[in-house]
């Protein structure tokens, strides 16, 4: 082992599948000391050969390090491999996609067993791990002192955000995130429909697709201002009467296009219950509040 080798803090990862892969890679390339178990062993093999120390058993690889990163495919997962493994002392950090509600049953079922715990909500894929420039970042919650502590740890593979105390909070994150994300796909794969059958490029289409979802994207901020204050007439540019009035000319070009509503009409729906609500004069923060049960 080199000096460097020596002076940084070590890494036990379980969980080797794409994602637990390129994390190992950037602790590796980073000489972080790193430790990694797999359920299918021969997924460790190659990243032996790179230098990582590979544990035959999930309880050697959470005893041989500190902190340790959980890295599966879910959180049924994550109970059968710490089934029965002693976690007293550990700071685990578990970096799994959960619903918010396992995130926090698992922080107490964390502490019951004598470990720490924090949640982690990955904002990126394989490919963006160990690239700093492509943006990606985790989402952490749970113990702030346990993400203090390892903080400098966690940001070698990717950026690191916490956003709270609350156990749950890093799934809510990424959930959030992800299910904004599908409503924005929802939305382009309706636009490239409309011009599917016609000669239109879809490529050169594109850009102009990808602009005009980057400039209105800008809205979450004032949504988010006037959810705060509650004053959802404050700044309205365009009122949801008039958004409403404009409805059936997006109705009526699908049916001309021959394209199905059932993506767009549910919000349409959702606008016009609001406008009959007396929202008129605001715009379309009000169908926030329409969506709680
Ligand atoms: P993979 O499907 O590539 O790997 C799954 C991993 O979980 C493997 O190591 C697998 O082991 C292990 N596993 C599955 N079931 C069990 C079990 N019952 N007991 C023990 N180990 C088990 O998934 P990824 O690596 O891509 O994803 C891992 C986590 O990262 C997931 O929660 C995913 O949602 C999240 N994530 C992934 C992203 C991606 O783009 N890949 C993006 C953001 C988050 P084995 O090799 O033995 O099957």
């Amino acid at each position: 082992m080199t000096k460097n080798t020596t002076e940084k803090p070590p890494v036990s990862l379980l969980g080797l599948g794409a994602m637990g892969t390129a994390l190992a890679r950037a602790w590796l390339t980073a000489a972080h000391p790193l430790t990694v178990w797999n359920r299918t062993a021969a997924r460790a093999e190659a990243l032996g050969a790179e230098g990582a120390k590979v544990a035959g058993t999930a309880a050697g690889a959470v005893a041989t390090s500190g902190l340790v990163v959980l890295c599966l495919l879910d959180d049924e997962s994550v109970g059968a491999t710490l089934d029965g493994v002693d976690l007293t002392g550990k700071d685990l950090v578990d970096l799994t996609t959960t619903t918010p509600a396992q995130a926090r049953a698992r922080a107490a079922w964390a502490e019951r067993r004598g470990a720490r715990y924090l949640d982690g909500g990955i904002m990126a894929v394989p490919p963006m791990i160990g690239v700093p420039e492509a943006g990606g970042y985790v989402f952490y919650s749970g113990s702030r002192e346990l993400f203090e502590r390892h903080r400098e740890v966690l940001a070698v593979p990717v950026g690191t955000k916490y956003v709270g105390e609350d156990a749950g909070f890093a799934a809510l994150h990424d959930v959030a995130l992800l299910s904004a994300m599908y409503g924005m796909f929802a939305g382009a794969a309706h636009a490239f429909a409309l011009i599917r059958r016609e000669e239109i490029d879809p490529v050169a289409f594109a850009p102009l697709l990808a602009d005009w979802l980057g400039a209105m994207a800008q809205g979450v901020h004032g949504t988010a201002a006037r959810l705060k204050s509650g004053d959802y007439g404050k700044d309205v540019v365009s009122n949801l009467a008039m958004q409403v009035a404009g409805t059936p000319t997006f109705l009526a070009t699908a049916e001309g296009q021959g394209v199905s509503p059932e993506l767009i009409r549910p919000y349409f729906e959702l606008m016009r219950r609001r406008l009959e609500a007396g929202g008129g004069e605001e715009d379309l923060t009000g169908v926030v509040d329409l969506l709680l049960r």
